[in-house]
């Protein structure tokens, strides 16, 4: 229950975002004969859809608005105001790495001879585009320490199947593909998900009071049936796991794979590379670790880097350097798994990508590395005190309190983030990894400066004080946005996607 006189107490040192009370819909705005646009006189003979179309023209256009230019412009600018953006502030949601997209990376990108390459473009036309997945490729093979690469999946989780697929190509090569991966219960939901997809049985290993591989219930876990361990390294909860050689020893002394999750190879990069502690395979986020855009900005990319004795069961083509030099595309890869992507992946993200990495250079990386780790553990340094922290194990990239304290008051996780809303920041990430109970998982990456790390410090100490102070505040929040509270249930389970024009009569 909401109480009648909760208000906005708090005082955000950040402009929160725009909002726009003249909201009306596009739909509502329009009347007949209003356009948006004036075509020149017709100079050929006119024809109608029916005798280009045939029976598929449609008849019946359906209800489309008819506005004027500036209502549209209008109505999709203030859209573009609703949403919060990496470009308008700090984005903590741990687990994401939702960096700053650096301009020069888009300023690459719309170069004519990429932006308007064409996948059916020939060979010896394409040699500047294959260069630039040639290079990508050997860039990312150095960063892992891996042998070979596929550039071809179009996310984190496509990823995860792609190299469960190489496993069990692996295996059956071997006569018999085996029946279960391990998956630690801090994995990220789509580790066993991928495991399932790839027809392999699901077997929870638990982690121990540092939020690490246990040892020992590992030994117990994996046998003759075991196809592979996936593990994320750092775990999700930020902690590099010690023993991971052990880990990697365990598994091969019994013919099983070591699979790792790349997601967190922000913490990593330039520091300690997955095909020198072990790992045979395992998947990158572009649109994480290397700057490109996430999800509406773009679309993702997630490589799979592999060793050797998986080299033969890659996607195909694969680009390969031919007897004069030139580079191509080599079909021919019997033992492949086959295409996971129409023609050969994200290539605009690839662009970025390389843009980022030859940018910033192999010290600039590192230093990235660095500034990523400096800045999550300032903020856990600082909230310490404020906010229970679970584990107390060094963390890299990213830190994962609980509400602990302030649910002793009645406010969630959640309620918390919700007012984070409030102090003009995306809200950290809200229940995850599932080991911790009300996580609360801020991940600030390098992008930030420390004067925007003081403002969420501030914000988060602020709410913790309301908490403690006016808990109904923090948990009708938030109260400066144009929705209030809504249901994600309904949202998730039952989303309306589509407009459909009110039905009158
Ligand atoms: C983001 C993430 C994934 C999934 O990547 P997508 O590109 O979103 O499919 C998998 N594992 C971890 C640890 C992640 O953080």
């Amino acid at each position: 229950m909401m109480a009648e006189d909760t208000k906005f107490i708090g005082t955000p040192k950040k402009a929160t975002t725009h909002v726009n009370q003249n909201e009306g819909l596009i739909f509502e705005k329009s009347s007949p004969g209003k356009k948006a646009y004036r075509l020149a006189e017709l100079d050929v003979p006119a024809i109608d859809a029916a005798s280009l179309l045939g029976a598929s023209a449609r008849a019946d256009l359906g209800v489309m608005p008819e506005v004027s230019e500036i209502e549209i412009i209008r109505h999709f600018t203030r859209l573009s105001t609703w949403n919060y953006a990496i470009d308008l502030g700090m984005y903590p949601l741990g687990s994401c790495t939702m960096k700053y997209n650096p301009r020069v990376n888009e300023a690459v990108a719309a170069l004519d001879g990429i932006a308007n390459a064409h996948p059916y473009q020939p060979e010896s036309l394409s040699q500047g585009c294959l260069g630039i997945m040639k290079l990508l490729q050997d860039c990312l093979i150095e960063i892992t320490g891996m042998d070979a690469i596929t550039l071809q999946p179009a996310a984190g989780a496509h990823g995860e199947f792609t190299g469960i697929l190489l496993v069990r190509a692996y295996h059956e090569g071997r006569g018999n593909a085996r029946k279960k991966i391990l998956v630690p219960d801090s994995a990220h939901g789509t580790n066993p998900a991928s495991a399932a997809v790839c027809g392999y049985q699901v077997a929870n290993l638990k982690s121990n009071a540092q939020g690490m591989v246990d040892i020992s219930e590992l030994e117990r876990m994996v046998d003759e049936d075991t196809a592979a361990l996936m593990l994320t390294n750092p775990s999700t909860i930020g902690v590099f796991e010690s023993d991971i050689h052990r880990i990697a020893e365990i598994l091969h002394a019994r013919g099983a794979l070591l699979y790792m999750d790349g997601a967190n190879m922000n913490a990593l990069v330039g520091k300690a590379r997955p095909g020198d502690f072990g790992v045979d395979v395992m998947h990158l986020n572009l649109h994480k670790t290397f700057s490109t855009p996430h999800g509406g900005g773009g679309p993702g990319s997630g490589p799979v880097a592999c060793k050797k004795i998986l080299e033969p069961f890659l996607p195909m083509p694969v680009v390969i350097t031919r007897a004069d030099g030139s580079l191509g595309l080599d079909y021919n890869h019997p033992h492949s798994v086959g295409r996971v992507r129409a023609f050969y992946g994200n290539f605009g993200m690839f662009v970025r990508a390389l843009a980022y990495i030859l940018a910033n250079g192999p010290d600039g990386l590192r230093q990235t590395t660095e500034d990523a780790v400096l800045n999550a553990n300032y903020i856990r340094a600082k909230l310490s005190g404020t906010f229970d922290l679970p584990f107390t194990t060094p963390t890299l990239h990213e830190v994962v309190f609980s509400d602990r304290l302030q649910a002793a008051n009645g406010v969630k996780t959640g309620d918390i983030a919700k007012r984070l809303i409030d102090y003009g920041f995306h809200p950290y990430t809200v229940s995850f990894p599932m080991i911790v109970h009300g996580a609360m998982m801020i991940e600030p990456t390098e992008s930030e400066s420390r004067e925007e790390l003081d403002l969420l410090i501030d914000a988060l100490q602020q709410i913790a004080r309301e908490a403690a102070e006016n808990p109904e505040l923090v948990k009708s929040a938030p109260h400066t946005t144009r929705l209030r509270r809504l249901d994600e249930t309904a949202a998730a389970r039952k989303p309306v996607l589509r407009w459909k024009p009110p039905v009158t009569d």
